[in-house]
């Protein structure tokens, strides 16, 4: 085995719009290693398959996307507090005897793309409630926030969520329906977990309108969690009226920054890796 070469990858399904590929090798390249970083557009029921070619062909780690994170959890030798908490992993690290451990590296990812811009979090509505919406959730947690909106178009789903998380977490949910939304004065953070405003089918689309912002404070920070295109609708709405906003793209370089470092021990430049993606 060439322990100065990396052998990295990526399962989920569909791959074919993931930039972390061109992070990844640009990662290498900032903290000068050389390695590799394979797509592997699998089906569920090849999971286990692809762990053990992983293993018996030296890979140092990979990433776990939708729809695998919940499922890679039950082949690991190990996982990581947070990832078992939050009960999914997207990055996993497999050591020289061939052991495996899982870690949940988007919390991360979120809690840096909120770093700097608010001080204190104490009240956060959350838009959707899928994959995402369970790691911002978390990350909300570690910012110290006590109350979260969630708001859903199907409310039954947003109280499975929420019931999901009850002896997970000390916040406090309430479930709303995002069609008849405001977001009131005592809010620090609103999150759009949703896909809408997204390139491709979704990009004119808005997930909350206009009159659901006239209540708010304008101190509250709008994050929204899609970084394509980098300037959603709600990010246009948000800088019209005054707001400071964020978009993905952090949350996605951090969390493949700490992925990276899990694997390697290094720190990458992540002002690398976010301008290859840019261009
Ligand atoms: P997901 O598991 O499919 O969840 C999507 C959520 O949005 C669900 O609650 C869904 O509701 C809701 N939703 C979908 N269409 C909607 C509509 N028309 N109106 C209201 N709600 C709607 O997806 P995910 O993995 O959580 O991803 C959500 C978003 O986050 C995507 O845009 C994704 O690109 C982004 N994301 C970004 C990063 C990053 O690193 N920046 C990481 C992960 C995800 P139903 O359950 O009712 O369908």
């Amino acid at each position: 085995m060439n322990k100065d070469f990396f052998k990295l990858g990526i399962i989920g399904n569909p791959l074919s719009h993931s930039v972390s590929p061109i992070m990844q090798i640009e990662a290498l390249k900032s903290v000068n290693l050389t390695g590799s970083y394979e797509k592997f557009e699998i089906q569920t029921n090849e999971i286990e398959k692809y762990l053990n070619f992983f293993i018996e062909n030296n890979f140092t780690g990979f990433n776990v996307t939708i729809p695998h994170k919940i499922e890679i959890m039950k082949y690991l030798t190990e996982i990581d507090a947070t990832a078992l908490k939050i009960g999914a992993v997207n990055t996993v690290k497999i050591n020289f005897d061939g052991s495996t451990k899982g870690y949940n590296t988007d919390i991360y990812g979120f809690i840096q793309g909120v770093n700097g811009k608010i001080q204190t979090i104490k009240n956060a509505t959350v838009l959707g409630c899928g994959g995402a919406a369970l790691a911002v959730v978390f990350g909300l947690e570690k910012l110290g926030c006590k109350y979260v909106t969630v708001a859903v178009r199907n409310i039954s789903k947003g109280e499975k969520f929420v019931s999901d998380l009850k002896n997970k977490t000390d916040m406090e949910f309430i479930v709303k329906d995002i069609s008849s939304l405001n977001i009131v004065e005592d809010t620090d953070i609103l999150i759009n977990a949703t896909p809408l405003g997204m390139s491709g089918n979704n990009e004119n689309e808005i997930p909350i309108g206009l009159n659901a912002l006239k209540m708010a404070k304008k101190t509250m920070l709008i994050y929204d969690l899609i970084y394509n295109p980098s300037k959603t609708l709600l990010l246009e709405m948000a800088a019209d009226m005054g707001f400071q906003f964020v978009n993905g793209l952090d949350m996605l370089v951090y969390q493949g920054a700490k992925a990276f470092e899990i694997w390697t021990g290094f720190y990458p430049d992540v002002e690398k890796m976010k301008q290859v993606i840019l261009n």
